[in-house]
């Protein structure tokens, strides 16, 4: 809304943003109910560890007491382990004790470091100049107009979706058909082929470490037999140059392009090696789900309906919060669900509410702002809740998909590649996950697509 009194300066529209500095949102309604301390989360499995550690820090032995019964072991195969949602206990958070976790808690820190990277004035300045603004715009304004003469012939006061929405969407169509490029493997320089082979990685040079090279892919053309480097850029200043990618750069600098448009984002990272971008929607007031690579708007069932993906965790990361948002794209646990091993789930919620308080201690909220996150946080958690509920309810079957998220995946390049990964959407047919060439089931791991984390894994620590 605020956007939409200010979309006709243009690019005023980056006025409130600055380091630290958090942007006037719309009040949230208020909740119904105050929120208990702690806020209850989606119940999964823990370990027996879990539940004796917890103890120290509950002071309630009725929530002890349920959280007890027969849990089905971490180590278990998603098919053998039933969704848990018959335990309405609220988690009690606990902070990690065995390795595992706190491993699992470093990983969890050092991602949330990522949307800090956009709350840069000068580089969402400079993303700004890149962007063709008053196309969007025009854009948005005529999309906008549709949505409200749609709604008025239905007798409705509001459209489905408002101007700012309208703003993104265009912008996403910009981003994936005209800014950024998906690659699988470069181009031969001499051959101009992309057949090419995959030789072991190589570590950046001066310069590429310089403009922010994580890592170096080399491939080796199959006919001149040439080598070509292809760096992995996390900087979103190099991404603005390079343009190109797969898809953890792609989510990086759309993420950050929609941040410096002024809008509320999310970082959203996939343990199953896939991140994306979530925006929050003052028309529809919460947060939609936004892939670059798909030009994917307010899908959350693509990835399990449509790819076939089997998810165990979506984290949502932005400047002021660490959410965990896996039941908003995992509406059907029982088919699509991975064993969350990570950690327990107290533990989880421990990082995430020790994450988010960091972050809000460090932006230095008025008490008023902090009370309005919370109040959205709770409006969240009934969203969530509410996803919760339905799968249980249809125990396993679902509501209607939407005709976008019912597609294999798009925005890779080869086949193989997609069914490696799962996501080709045969594993909607045939139910076994993640495959390798030749069709056979691939244990679940996580990809290296954050570089942190990926070299915190590689290190053991
Ligand atoms: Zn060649």
């Amino acid at each position: 809304m605020s956007l939409e009194t200010s979309s006709s300066s243009g690019r005023g529209s980056r006025g409130g943003l600055s380091m630290g500095s958090s942007r006037p949102v719309p009040p949230i309604p208020e909740a119904p109910a105050p929120a208990p301390a702690p806020t209850p989360q989606w119940t999964e499995f823990s370990t027996t560890r879990s539940a004796s550690s917890s103890r120290g820090a509950s002071s309630s032995s009725s929530s002890r007491h349920l959280k007890k019964p027969r849990r089905p072991s971490p180590t278990s195969s998603s098919s053998e382990v039933l969704p848990a949602y018959s335990r309405h206990a609220p988690r009690v958070p606990a902070p990690p004790t065995d390795e595992r976790s706190i491993k699992f808690r470093n990983i969890l820190h050092q991602l949330s470091q990522q949307p800090e990277r956009y709350e840069n004035p000068g580089l969402l300045d400079e993303a700004l100049g890149v962007i063709p603004l008053s196309r969007i715009y025009a854009e948005a304004e005529e999309e906008s107009q549709i949505y409200q003469v749609e709604a008025q012939s239905l007798g409705k006061e509001k459209g489905k979706w408002g101007y700012q929405d309208c703003v993104i969407m265009a912008l996403l169509k910009w981003f994936k058909r005209d800014f950024f490029t998906w690659v699988s493997n470069p181009l031969c320089q001499r051959c101009n082929t992309a057949d090419m082979d995959e030789r072991p990685p190589t570590p950046p040079t001066p310069e590429e470490r310089a403009r922010g090279a994580s890592r170096v892919e080399i491939y080796q053309c199959k006919r001149c037999g040439g080598f070509e480097r292809f760096a992995r850029y996390n900087d979103v200043w190099t991404l603005l140059q390079e343009r190109r990618g797969r898809c953890g750069e792609w989510a990086n600098c759309f993420t950050m392009l929609c941040r410096a448009m002024g809008f509320r984002v999310r970082w959203v990272w996939n343990s199953e090696d896939h991140v994306w971008t979530e925006v929050y929607s003052e028309h529809a007031q919460r947060w939609v789900h936004v892939d670059s690579c798909e030009e994917a708007w307010d899908q959350p069932r693509l990835y399990t309906e449509g790819w076939g993906k089997q998810i165990a965790y979506c984290i949502a990361f932005s400047h002021d919060n660490a959410v965990d948002v896996t039941r908003r794209y995992l509406r059907n646990p029982r088919r699509c669900r991975l064993p969350r091993n990570r950690c327990p789930e107290e533990v989880l919620l421990h990082i995430l509410n020790e994450i988010r308080d960091t972050k809000r201690t460090k932006l230095g909220l008025s008490e008023q702002e902090r009370k309005r996150l919370e109040r959205e946080d709770r409006h969240e958690e009934k969203e969530l809740k509410k996803f919760e509920v339905q799968a249980l309810i249809k125990d396993g079957l679902m509501g209607p998909i939407q005709e976008g998220e019912k597609r294999g995946r798009v925005s890779a390049g080869s086949a193989d590649w997609k069914i490696a990964r799962g996501e080709d959407g045969a594993s909607v047919r045939d139910q076994s996950g993640r495959r390798n060439k030749s069709g056979e089931r691939l244990q679940p791991e996580s990809g290296p697509l954050d570089e942190a984390a990926y070299r915190m894994e590689q290190d053991g620590h």
